[in-house]
């Protein structure tokens, strides 16, 4: 099955990391760019050069002949042009070269990307910049760079740069928290693990749907017999070709030092999910970015096609992103782990404190950070959390809490085993808590789990916010605790406080409940239903402050990441809306059609032998399925009429919104008609593959 002969080896093979900087850089070179990457100090072009050349040598000996600036546009995905290493020296011949100017910074011509308004097409110039702090690595012969984008006036045109931004001030925040614990700490960042999930599809079926193929999910198909009712894909034996796919996707992550680690079916059928092994926050967004590139190109290889969008199959589970989020020191410490006894933890529970009042002040944010055209058909649809945004403790660190709130004493509980009652089973110790599946932000132990975000998303919007929201709440805490007199008081009574303030947004019951949608109205939380709904709390006042008073991004770069996102929503249902016309009008009406006349022909011939036959059937058939092609056109009609209404909208807010209330209903309109003719056309009519080839072959 696997041929790789020694793990050891491939793993991180095609990446430029510590180990390889150690080995390759000279002494003073490697520690001036050690002192880049943890203290952020600048790098000075003497020492790019020379770590752009030993770049360029391991880069040639693992087969690079080009390079190129790696960055994440506000496309979402990723982006990359690409340069050779190609000197001519002037006698026809040769070499190989590579400056450190290269390395640090490049032009692209990159006008054509999402600004928002930040810069017109006429002012093209945009910059990358290269950060040290991630690691470039080689594939398909190419030197990739991980760098910044912004625009000639320096804006962020990217998702990377406030992402980095954000660790800088959380880094700042916490260790103001944690000098007063006497924690010898130099360094705090984020660490994520995100578990992706996908789905895998044929080849030959995806090439018949243009719906997949322009737009990454069906627009149209009927319930299959046979969805997910019986759960019996969650967790099952993967089948032998999604096996080989998955162990060629390990290799190929491995050697990009992305640590794969766990892999299962999941609960629709066809979809599977991948976990890596956490590491920090700016690392794991290339990581996922790669993880996502590599889904799709190893899918190629065995033809088949991965699917990552957030809802390829109505009715059916969509696919989510859980976003595994704490914080560590460089001191090997995770600040979020409770330890044996969490009621004596007083740092844990004053972190605790400012998550749950980040997490309750800032829910819009969070909200926006996961909104998406495609992750509206997952939020609140019973598969996913709801889009209201709660905490989930788990018993032990509510009782904890509730009793630091009302100044009672916590019982501390006893360590349960766990008794199978099969004489030979080993005990074990049970966790203190249970899990909650459907909250969106739930603590598992020794982390948060965001689980709002979409498959496809870039996981860097998330967690800017995430880590921002949290080094505010942090902020203030210090403010308060660097001028207590008496610190311990102090810290009791402001734990307290927050909690007692804040508790509203803590919920461990069912989400996916409509108690909980009453109660959590009643509770005053916020409930924003749609990304329509909730981009415009984007620019709210308390956001622009945040975002300003941290450096996160502008109120210019706030505004335009709206814009960006407004647009982003409408384009990609305006060319959801065209492609199911299209699809209506050139493959499912003329098939109908097609289907009408097979059967009327069949009426008339045997109707000329004048036997003595009841037609009524065939009558109500054909009359059923004339009635619903009428239905169909007039659908198809009114959506047409409404994308041309639609044009004439020119600010991005209001268009946003007409695609919301008007387009997406007249194609919901559209979808019954033509899935109920699916169930009543012969299959061998049928233009595209349905829900039943495509899921269960
Ligand atoms: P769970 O059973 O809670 O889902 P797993 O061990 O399967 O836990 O982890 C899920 C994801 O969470 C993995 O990607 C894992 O690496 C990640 N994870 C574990 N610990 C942390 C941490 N301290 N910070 C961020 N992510 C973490
Ligand atoms: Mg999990």
């Amino acid at each position: 099955m696997s041929n790789i002969g020694n793990l050891k080896e491939v793993f991180s093979s095609m990446v430029f990391n510590e180990r390889i900087m150690k080995e390759r850089l000279p002494k003073e070179t490697y520690k001036s760019l050690k002192k880049t990457i943890s203290e952020g100090s600048l790098l000075d072009l003497e020492t790019a050069n020379v770590i752009a050349n030993a770049m360029k040598d391991w880069a040639i000996e693992k087969g690079a002949t080009h390079f190129t600036h790696w960055f994440q546009p506000m496309t979402g995905i990723t982006a990359e042009k690409h340069d050779s290493f190609i000197s001519p020296v002037g006698d026809g011949s040769i070499i190989m070269e590579f400056s450190g100017k290269e390395l640090i910074k490049g032009e692209p011509d990159a006008s054509s990307f999402p600004s928002g308004g930040l810069r017109a097409t006429f002012e093209a110039r945009g910059y990358t910049a290269w950060d040290p702090t991630s690691y470039a690595f080689v594939k398909e012969s190419t030197l990739f760079i991980p760098t910044l984008f912004c625009s000639y006036g320096g804006e962020a045109l990217d998702k990377k740069t406030p992402l980095l931004r954000s660790m800088e001030t959380l880094n700042r925040q916490a260790l103001r928290i944690l000098k007063l614990f006497n924690s010898p700490a130099k360094r705090v960042f984020a660490t994520i693990g995100s578990e992706q999930e996908y789905f895998l599809i044929s080849e030959d079926d995806y090439a018949k749907r243009k719906d997949l193929i322009l737009t990454g999910r069906t627009l149209f198909g009927a319930k299959p017999p046979k969805g997910q009712e019986l759960e019996d894909h969650y967790f099952g034996t993967i089948k032998p070709k999604v096996l080989e796919y998955m162990h060629d996707l390990d290799e190929e992550l491995w050697k990009l030092g992305i640590s794969a680690k766990t892999e299962h079916n999941e609960v629709a059928p066809s979809q599977h999910e991948l976990a890596p092994v956490f590491s920090m926050a700016n690392l794991a967004v290339d990581q996922n970015q790669l993880t996502m590139d590599m889904m799709r190109k190893v899918a190629q290889k065995h033809k088949l096609v991965c699917l990552l969008h957030e809802k390829p199959f109505a009715g059916i589970n969509g696919s989510g992103k859980h976003n595994n989020w704490s914080i560590s020191t460089d001191t090997g410490e995770n600040l979020l782990d409770p330890g044996k006894n969490p009621e004596k933890n007083t740092r844990f529970l004053l972190f605790l404190a400012a998550i749950i009042k980040a997490v309750n002040e800032y829910q819009d944010l969070l909200r926006v950070s996961a909104a998406s055209a495609a992750n509206d058909h997952r939020l609140g649809a019973n598969e996913a959390p709801p889009a209201i945004i709660s905490m989930y403790l788990g018993s032990e660190l509510s009782e904890i809490l509730g009793a630091i709130e009302g100044s009672y004493a916590y019982s501390a509980k006893e360590q349960v085993k766990m008794n199978s009652n099969v004489s030979y089973i080993p005990e074990f110790i049970k966790d203190t808590t249970d899990r909650n599946r459907t909250s969106p932000f739930a603590f598992t132990g020794n982390k948060f789990e965001f689980r709002m975000l979409g498959s496809s998303q870039s996981i860097s919007g998330p967690n800017f916010v995430l880590n921002t929201i949290v080094a505010e709440e942090l902020r203030q805490f210090a403010d308060i605790l660097e001028n207590a007199k008496d610190f311990e008081a102090t810290v009791f009574a402001l734990i307290k406080d927050t909690v007692s303030k804040n508790k509203q947004i803590i919920f461990n019951g069912n989400n996916y409940s409509d108690e909980w949608t009453k109660e959590a109205e009643a509770r005053g939380l916020l409930n924003l239903k749609n990304t329509v709904e909730a981009l415009p709390l984007f620019v709210a006042k308390k956001n622009i402050d945040l975002f300003v008073k941290h450096e996160i991004l502008t109120e210019a770069e706030i505004y335009s990441r709206r814009e960006i996102l407004l647009e982003g929503y409408w384009k990609v249902i305006n060319i959801e809306a065209l492609t199911m016309a299209d699809m209506a009008k050139k493959a499912i009406i003329p098939a109908v059609y097609k289907y009408l006349d097979a059967l009327s022909e069949s009426t008339l011939r045997r109707q000329k032998l004048s036997l003595v036959i009841d037609f009524s059937y065939d009558i109500e058939l054909i009359t059923k399925i004339s009635n619903l092609k009428d239905k169909l056109q007039g659908a198809v009609a009114k959506l047409d009429k409404n994308l041309a209404k639609a044009k004439d909208i020119e600010d991005a807010e209001p268009k946003a919104r007409f695609y919301s209330d008007v387009i997406v209903k007249d194609m919901q309109i559209l979808r019954v008609y033509a899935d109920e003719l699916e169930t009543v056309v012969a299959a061998e009519f049928w233009p595209f593959p349905t829900y039943s080839d495509i899921l269960f072959r």
